[in-house]
């Protein structure tokens, strides 16, 4: 007989959600988790979709703690020597199952983790778990936490982006530089009210703020700031390919972009409280692994479940959900007796009925675009800054028709280029 009757690797968003979900139904679950407690070793930006949390903790979704409702989103085009942005607010984005929260993932996983163990989860902390234990068959058994051996009917596969175990419970190859993004983030302290003032938001409200252009010197990826309780989070996301064959260390692009004129009054008086760096996985479906095999599933980031669509970054919301559905496929296939791969297929099948597998076909071309739409990064910010000051410079000379002054700055990015990064845009989101 097993030791457990699952374990669960890893206590981010999904491996807690997944730990809670066997926990509650009454079955022994183990977690291990290599950082000192939850959350220690987590990153994001960031900002979690609530219609995930919704769905798990229906009793108690108001006890989670989130730092502010996101009610602005921002987006800028940030030219070496100007700023572009677009400041949006709807009611819409505030409604119940349609909002979005900014969190911090210490107390945040801290808290999903503390429903797990409310529900009986078993918790290890601060080991890594570096293999697999397989029987004669090759179905996975359990693992191997430090000296220890631990078995289970079946394990959950909740370890992050870049995962080993995925490679050897599937035999999927890692992605490629290519498709994984790096982000480096400093949170910063400021008080709450300040932030009210400087963001312009009501009381616990809050804003998500992306950044493409000079944020990242042209490259592929941008500045990210979300803001929180009394901290602000601030950060670079950038492709891991891109940023090793340009000139500009990802740290030196946080510096610069900290100090840009439209930013440094943001942090002004702000006091560095945190510094973190974590990968990234963003090739969607197309990096996609098995996401089953016998005695074995992954969810999460290990299974690049994660979309950065350039307005907005997604990885939590499919990460809780997918724990969630893993989590209940542990307990059907436990149920039934049949953890075989054939017995765990009612994970694949509830992810592709859910928004998860659908969104992830949806983007399916989103890597890809993104990765070549270099326009984006050095080239729109430059034609969007030429358009904006022939309309807002005014220095006595006699004013050009629009037309005319217009024309040459469009002309000057390609009438063709951009007719295709428009077409390419609407095909790939
Ligand atoms: C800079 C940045 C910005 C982002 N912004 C957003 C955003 O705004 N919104 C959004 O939705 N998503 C965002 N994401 C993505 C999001 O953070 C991830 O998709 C999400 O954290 C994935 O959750 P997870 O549970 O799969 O993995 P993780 O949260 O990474 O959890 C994996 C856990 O497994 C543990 N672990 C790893 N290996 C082992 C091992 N061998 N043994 C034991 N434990 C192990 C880790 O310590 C960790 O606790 C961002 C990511 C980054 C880096």
């Amino acid at each position: 007989m097993a030791d457990f009757d699952a374990i669960v690797v890893g206590s981010g968003c999904a491996g807690s959600v997944a730990a809670y979900e066997i926990a509650k139904a009454g079955k022994s679950v183990l977690v291990v988790e290599r950082g000192n407690f939850a959350g220690a070793k987590n990153m994001t930006g960031g900002r979690i979709y609530g219609h995930c949390l919704r769905a798990v903790f229906p009793d108690n979704f108001d006890e989670i703690p989130f730092e502010r409702k996101v009610s602005h989103e921002r987006i800028s085009l940030m030219s070496p020597n100007s700023n572009f942005t677009i400041d949006f607010a709807s009611e819409d984005l505030l409604k119940d199952g349609q909002e979005s929260y900014t969190v911090l993932r210490a107390p945040f996983d801290q808290w999903l983790a503390e429903q797990a163990e409310n529900a009986g989860a078993e918790y290890i902390c601060g080991i890594a778990v570096e293999k697999l234990i397989k029987d004669e068959n090759g179905k996975v058994i359990g693992i191997f936490a430090g000296e220890d051996e631990i078995t289970a009917d079946v394990v959950v596969l909740c370890d992050g982006a870049n995962s080993l175990l995925v490679e050897q419970a599937v035999g999927a190859k890692r992605p490629p530089a290519s498709q994984m993004a790096v982000g480096v983030k400093e949170v910063f302290e400021l008080p709450e009210e300040e932030i009210d003032k400087r963001f312009q938001c009501a009381p616990g409200e809050g804003t998500a703020w992306l950044f493409a252009g000079d944020a990242t010197h042209g490259s592929f990826g941008g500045g990210i700031i979300y803001t929180n309780k009394d901290s602000i989070s601030v950060g670079i996301v950038a492709g891991v390919e891109a940023t090793a064959k340009g000139n500009v260390p990802v740290y030196q692009m946080l510096e610069d972009f900290k100090n840009r004129p439209e930013i440094a009054p943001v942090l002004k008086g702000a006091k560095l409280v945190e510094h973190s760096g974590h990968l990234v996985p963003e090739g969607g479906i197309t990096t996609m692994p098995e996401l089953t095999a016998d005695g074995v599933m992954v969810a999460g980031d290990n299974a690049t479940m994660c979309v950065n669509l350039g307005y907005t970054v997604r990885g939590m919301d499919y990460a809780v959900a997918s724990g969630q559905m893993a989590g209940q496929a542990a307990v059907k296939a436990l149920d039934a007796g049949d953890t075989s791969k054939a017995g765990l297929k009612c994970y694949v099948d509830a992810l592709e009925d859910s928004f998860v597998m659908k969104d992830m076909r949806q983007f399916k071309n989103v890597p890809n675009f993104m990765e070549h739409f270099d326009r984006m990064f050095c080239g729109y910010p430059e034609m969007i800054r030429d358009m904006m000051n022939t309309m807002f410079v005014v220095d006595g000379s006699p004013v050009q028709p629009m037309k005319k002054s217009m024309m040459p700055i469009v002309k000057g990015a390609g009438f063709m280029n951009l007719f295709k990064d428009v077409k390419g845009a609407m095909k790939a989101l």
